[in-house]
């Protein structure tokens, strides 16, 4: 079980996207416990103010500090490997293999910013990682949040069932997935790949992995350089680089 503390001042942005499939399943199964905190409940002064306006001037506002470091301190479980992460488009780009590592922690606790961000204070003091989801700017950290809730919540075991496996998945072996098909064979006369339907499994694992190797050569070549392939991947490689000249 992960547990996810949300710490936003728009808590209704998440009852949607939280409430279906998947993981609406796992939270009834309780595979996932996630909550979500208004930081308003905890700006004590009059007007529950959770920005203000930025020291040396200029457009927009920040959010404060000080309810955010009181929030923490009453949601942070001190007993359980947890991380205080904060959604930033400065922070480290979101891959599959810091969700993987998020995965096995026991709390997250995810703070999404709003305005023009938040007190740097808080990223110095209070936050143990900061997260991007790409180059460009959103109004805020909920969308962000959700991305990063979604992708862990999947590792999670039991989320997924039997039924679906993150084994071959995109990026989890540091190559794009093979293309996949469903019926009909043939539609508008455009044809699924024969060894698909051939049932000769040895020779659509082979297709499979060339496939993999093809496809990420050609989108992401630069997944290529972070991976060991084999001698056997490097020849497919090798083949598929003369194809292309
Ligand atoms: N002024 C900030 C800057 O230039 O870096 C951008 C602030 S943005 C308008 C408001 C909030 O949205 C941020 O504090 C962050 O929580 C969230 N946010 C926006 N884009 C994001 C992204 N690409 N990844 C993660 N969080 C993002």
């Amino acid at each position: 079980m992960i547990k996810f503390d949300i710490l936003t001042i728009f808590p209704e942005m998440f009852s949607s996207p939280l409430n279906f499939s998947l993981i609406k399943k796992a939270q009834e199964k309780g595979l996932l416990n996630i909550n979500l905190h208004d930081i308003r409940n905890w700006a004590h002064d009059k007007h529950k103010m959770t920005d203000d306006s930025p020291y040396g001037g200029g457009c927009g506002m920040v959010m404060k500090v000080e309810p955010v470091e009181k929030a923490l301190a009453a949601i942070k479980d001190r007993e359980t490997q947890s991380q205080v992460i904060l959604m930033t488009p400065q922070g480290r780009p979101l891959t599959q293999k810091i969700v993987t590592e998020l995965s096995e922690k026991k709390q997250l606790i995810i703070f999404c910013g709003r305005y023009e961000g938040v007190d740097e204070r808080i990223s110095t003091n209070l936050v143990d990682r900061e997260i991007s989801i790409g180059d460009y700017i959103l109004t805020g950290g909920e969308l962000p949040a959700l991305v990063l809730i979604d992708a862990v919540s999947r590792l999670i075991p039991g989320v997924l069932g039997n039924a679906q496996s993150t084994d071959n998945e995109s990026f989890s072996h540091g190559l794009l997935e093979y293309p996949q098909y469903t019926r009909p064979a043939i539609y508008k006369g455009w044809s699924v790949p024969d060894v698909l339907i051939s049932g000769n499994h040895a020779e659509i694992e082979l297709w499979r992995r060339r496939e993999s190797i093809r496809r990420t050569y050609r989108r992401r070549p630069d997944l290529l350089k972070g991976i060991d392939l084999s001698t056997e991947d490097m020849k497919i490689l090798e083949q598929i680089k003369s194809e292309d000249t």
